[in-house]
């Protein structure tokens, strides 16, 4: 008999789900993390009261009601939905594309109007088959809004011109002939008063955590004492990179308290021009107060400019790169972990996977449901 039935290495979404529902269960558990705090990547950080999301703007948005109905037992959401502003050289544009964003750029009044102009610029670039990102932008939503809204920010976002970019890149391009700015479609959206932070902690409640300490230079100590493990870290670091590094894309963000109430009225702006070299700035007070005079009650602000940038080993991993290279490589290390019997390798970086938060515990709840059946 071993000390505990599991081991969840990774204090993450992935791993506090299983681990509340193993506990309820009355399976014990001890979960563990490297990182000196709980929550893994929704980790938000209390700076002058101001929950900072340190690994990036973390909104959380979901049509399965299911998962709605149990996180809301581990945090009450506030109203917040997310309605992004383009900033293009100072001018100000209402994101997704609608009819604010028409409105602005054209001066158009109706739908109708709207549709005639998107129409017009598409037949007047005469693109039939868009060899690339540029091309197909164009081919979608004409030039005006490809040269003010996307050209820049992608560039940006993926260091390289449009023209140099494949057109499968960028599908489709939603436009919205309504007055619109809910930038998700889901049925249920908000952020989890009191900061993503507590609602781990609410999922933790009761049982045993250790932080500070990695899995994979203790290894054998920690797998004596477990009958099953949860592994919620890389998989290519669990296998030593025997095989080599799966790849991802990073993002750099450089954090300000500012003395001031409100920077930017808003709690995304995106930069939508080539020069301006960062993506995005979020003002992270304004996910959580809303926008009315309790945030401007507080006179310091939080702001976060996002840079995006190449990733190498040691970097933090943020998006993997779903490419056929790294796709096989991925297949290398889920046949090899398929093998280790007693470890069930889940999350974004067990299953190299981009997961949104409602995607990852619906994963969680899956997986519990099987292994604790
Ligand atoms: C920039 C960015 C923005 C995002 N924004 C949104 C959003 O707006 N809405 C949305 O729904 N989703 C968003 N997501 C997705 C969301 O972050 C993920 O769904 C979620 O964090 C995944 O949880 P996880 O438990 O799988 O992984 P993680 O949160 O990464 O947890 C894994 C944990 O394992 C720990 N660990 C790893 N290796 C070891 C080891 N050897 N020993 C001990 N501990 C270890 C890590 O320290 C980490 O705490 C965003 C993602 C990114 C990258």
């Amino acid at each position: 008999m071993k000390q505990y039935d599991y081991l969840v290495v990774g204090a993450g979404l992935y791993g506090a789900v299983f681990a509340q529902q193993a506990k309820e269960k009355g399976k014990k558990v001890l979960v563990i993390d490297k990182r000196p705090q709980i929550a893994g990547n929704v980790y938000t950080e209390d700076v002058e009261g101001i929950h900072v999301h340190k690994y990036g703007a973390h909104i959380f948005h979901t049509n399965n009601k299911q998962v709605w109905e149990y996180i809301t037992k581990f945090a009450e959401f506030n109203r917040f939905t997310n309605s992004p502003v383009a900033n293009y050289k100072g001018e100000l544009y209402s994101l997704p594309f609608n009819m604010y964003t028409f409105n602005k750029m054209w001066g158009v009044v109706t739908p109708d109007e709207a549709a005639a102009k998107i129409e017009e610029q598409k037949q007047a670039a005469g693109i039939t088959e868009p060899k690339n990102l540029e091309e197909q932008a164009i081919s979608l939503v004409g030039t005006d809004i490809y040269e003010k809204l996307v050209k820049g920010y992608t560039e940006k976002q993926w260091g390289r011109p449009c023209t140099e970019l494949p057109a499968f890149i960028i599908k489709r391009l939603p436009v919205r002939l309504t007055f619109d700015n809910n930038y998700f479609n889901a049925l249920y959206q908000g952020i989890p008063m009191g900061g993503y932070t507590k609602m781990v902690a609410n999922l933790l409640d009761g049982i045993e955590v250790k932080l500070g300490t990695d899995y994979l230079a203790h290894k054998p100590e920690y797998d004596a004492m477990a009958e099953k493990v949860v592994y919620t870290g890389a998989i290519d670091a669990y296998f030593d990179y025997k095989l080599g590094a799966l790849e991802y894309r990073s993002v750099r963000f450089e954090t300000e308290l500012l003395d001031k109430s409100n920077f930017q009225g808003n709690a995304a702006v995106n930069y939508t021009d080539a020069d301006t070299p960062w993506t995005r700035i979020i003002e992270h007070k304004w996910f959580e107060f809303g926008k009315d005079d309790a945030g401007n009650d507080l006179p310091k602000t939080v702001i976060s400019r996002e840079y995006s940038s190449e990733w190498k080993v040691g970097d933090e991993p943020y998006y993997p790169v779903n490419d056929e290279k790294n796709s096989a490589l991925y297949q290398q290390y889920k046949n090899l972990g398929e093998k280790e019997s007693h470890v069930i390798f889940g999350g974004r970086l067990g299953e190299y996977k981009y997961y949104d938060m409602d995607a990852v515990i619906a994963s969680a709840l899956a997986m519990s449901e099987k292994e604790l059946a």
